[in-house]
């Protein structure tokens, strides 16, 4: 066991084989597209309070002390990269990853994405979407590059709000937006195909964020609003943390469907004024898997 700092706090880092490392999808990804999900670890340090994960249980692969304490530890898969040489094949269409950031903090230490990058850069799938948060992916700039050079690579770099107030209060241990979008502007200079992806959407200011993804991305925009286990009786929804903090700030009709169309249109008029698309849930999420 090592000890991940990157959060500010001495957080445990675990090692363990695993079975598999591609699985193959179902439900709002398979929807999307994507053939197989890749996990590089179970368990994410950056520990957002909305995070959907958590609430998945056991049907995202979870223990126990697994969404019992949610971005308290994470354990890396360690024979990930051995596995996936073995599994990749070209039809697939990876999306790495549903259950953690692969660029959480942890990984700044760990390095297990340049190893997985190599085995993909050997014998790439039809796509590979990297879903992240993290300004850390741009350490591996190069390999991502190398990488589009082979097949077609997304990146879908989340963008929660424009309001930083509101960011240290859901998510705490996430970069600020000007770093994000520092990250995102690195990216497509580096001619790396990006998105911006509004999820959860946070309080913001709709239109001013809708307009910060644009001029990031020059790309069409994904969102995708809070979801609620009252509107939503099986499957994943937001972490009750959320809820808790969006009461105590007086956020909670951010958590209504009613204002969260209103919120999503507000954006969508901005997204299409500039002659791009604006979608939520699966059809937005379609557009990184081609
Ligand atoms: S970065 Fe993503 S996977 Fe990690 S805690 Fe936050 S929402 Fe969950």
């Amino acid at each position: 066991m090592t000890y991940n700092q990157g959060v500010g706090l001495p957080l445990p880092i675990y090692e363990e084989q695993v079975k598999s490392i591609l699985s193959p999808t179902s439900g709002f990804i398979a929807q999307a597209g994507f053939t197989h999900s890749l996990n590089p670890a179970r368990n994410c340090t950056y520990g957002c309070t909305y995070c959907y994960v958590p609430t998945m249980r056991v049907h995202g692969g979870l223990r126990q002390r697994e969404w019992e304490r949610w971005g308290q530890f994470t354990t890396f898969k360690s024979n990930a990269p051995a596995l996936l040489a073995k599994a990749l094949r070209p039809a697939q269409v990876i999306y790495c990853s549903p259950l953690v950031d692969p660029y959480q903090p942890a990984e700044a230490a760990r390095r297990m994405m340049p190893e997985l990058f190599a085995a993909l850069i050997r014998k790439p799938p039809a796509v590979i979407t990297i879903q992240t948060r993290s300004p850390l992916v741009i350490r591996d700039l190069e390999l991502l590059k190398e990488l589009a050079g082979k097949t077609r690579v997304r990146v879908s770099f989340s963008l929660t709000t424009d309001m930083d107030e509101v960011r240290r209060i859901y998510e705490p241990h996430c970069e600020s937006l000007e770093e994000r979008l520092q990250a995102v502007a690195a990216l497509r200079n580096g001619g790396i195909k990006t998105f911006a992806t509004l999820a959860p959407i946070l309080p913001c200011n709709p239109e001013r964020l809708a307009r910060l993804a644009l001029e990031a991305t020059e790309n069409d925009v994904l969102g995708d609003p809070f979801h609620e286990r009252s509107n939503k009786p099986a499957g994943a929804v937001t972490r009750p943390q959320a809820e808790a903090i969006s009461r105590k700030h007086g956020y909670e009709e951010w958590h209504e469907p009613g204002f969260q169309a209103r919120i999503a249109g507000r954006m969508a008029a901005v997204v299409r004024e500039s002659g791009r698309k604006f979608a939520i849930g699966p059809e937005a999420f379609s557009w990184l898997a081609q």
